[in-house]
């Protein structure tokens, strides 16, 4: 990790006003210079907590979320979890990092959001996250995966041809640095939320027995990959490989749900398709959807706008000959696993294990 060697910039800014995913406060100024990278309350009366730019934008510009000035590290929400960067030596490897890194804010966003607890292992030793970014050094490859709360990235997977030429020699139809982020992450969550709880029963009904033999199942599904019937058991190829891939796949999907439902809100996007379309007017009907009013407490209201929204995304991608944003087709099986994720982070929430602070008490736009 980087020292700090910069002059920490402070600004004072009224509670309760922050700033939604254009940057803008809720009261509709402006409280952001983007060029200066200061915050800075536009009300001359503004009071309350002071917060100073997250330590990785002062010194790498790999950031734009702020701290609390009150806070023991230097490092935003999101920035603090890291416990491996890449050597910043290269411009290639500068590149590759605030790639990465963008992307995990938007990870951590969506998890504030949903309210679910992301502390780092030095705020949390038993239990806590962290990131580890590395790079293949001679003949030895870094893997991508979760074990006991760190999540390892190989940086290569930041570079785009390198990850479209993974993503077509396993037959995967989505592959992103924040697709790797959200199946990792659900397999964090579950040791969190469903190890060892109440769940366990539940999830083996709905996902398997996670007790059978992992290594087997690795060896099985790339010598004899996915069954015929994925499709309508699971979310994708990869989660059939085992119970525990198949929950990280679901949990992945539902974070796709929830965060692209809601960009979609805040630009108060509705879909009323016109009849002239070439579809039947049954299915039209059901494509109506505003966005505004979803109750994202409500798994039925969320797939109800979910589905529409995807319809209408990938036909816009098409208009412009791009590939489909959104490849899957969700089975009635895949949707139980869903939600099942779904009522175990709104369980989470009733129960107390949420977070402590809520998104409110920080001060983050919406991730670039
Ligand atoms: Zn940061
Ligand atoms: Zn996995």
């Amino acid at each position: 990790m980087q020292r700090l060697r910069s002059t920490p910039r402070v600004f004072a800014g009224p509670r309760g006003r922050q700033p939604d995913r254009t940057g803008r406060c809720a009261g509709g100024r402006s409280c952001r210079r983007p060029l200066a990278g200061v915050f800075t309350a536009l009300a001359p009366s503004a009071s309350g907590e002071r917060y100073v730019v997250c330590k990785n934008a002062i010194d790498h510009g790999a950031c734009n979320w702020a701290v609390p000035v009150s806070d023991d590290t230097p490092f935003c929400r999101a920035c603090r979890l890291d416990e491996i960067i890449p050597n910043l030596s290269s411009d290639h490897a500068v590149e590759a990092w605030l790639r990465v890194e963008r992307a995990k804010r938007r990870l951590v966003y969506t998890l504030l959001e949903l309210g679910l607890n992301v502390e780092s292992r030095r705020e949390r030793p038993s239990g806590g996250l962290g990131f580890a970014f590395k790079e293949d050094v001679g003949g030895a490859r870094v893997m991508t995966g979760h074990d006991e709360g760190l999540i390892t990235l190989n940086l290569a997977e930041a570079d785009t041809p390198f990850r479209e030429k993974l993503r077509e020699q396993m037959g995967e139809a989505y592959r992103t640095l924040l697709g790797h982020f959200r199946h990792e992450i659900g397999h964090y969550y579950w040791d969190r939320l469903i190890r060892g709880s109440s769940y366990v029963e539940a999830f083996r009904a709905e996902f398997g027995d996670e007790s059978a033999s992992y290594d087997e199942a690795l060896k099985r599904h790339y010598e004899n990959g996915a069954p015929p019937d994925w499709p309508e058991r699971f979310v994708s190829a990869y989660a059939s490989m085992h119970p525990w891939e198949d929950w990280a796949e679901s949990w992945a999907h539902y974070l796709h749900m929830v965060d692209t439902l809601g960009t979609a809100r805040s630009y108060g996007l509705a879909l009323q398709p016109d009849a002239g379309g070439g579809t039947s007017r049954t299915s039209l009907s059901e494509l109506k959807v505003t966005t505004r009013n979803l109750h994202f407490d409500d798994f039925d209201d969320l797939l109800k706008g979910w589905v529409p929204l995807t319809v209408a995304l990938n036909s816009l991608n098409r208009s412009m000959g791009h590939a489909d944003v959104y490849p899957f087709v969700l089975s009635a099986t895949a949707i139980r696993k869903l939600r099942f994720a779904h009522d175990v982070i709104e369980n989470a929430a009733r129960d107390g294990s949420r977070l402590a602070s809520r998104p409110e008490d920080d001060h983050r736009p919406s991730p670039q």
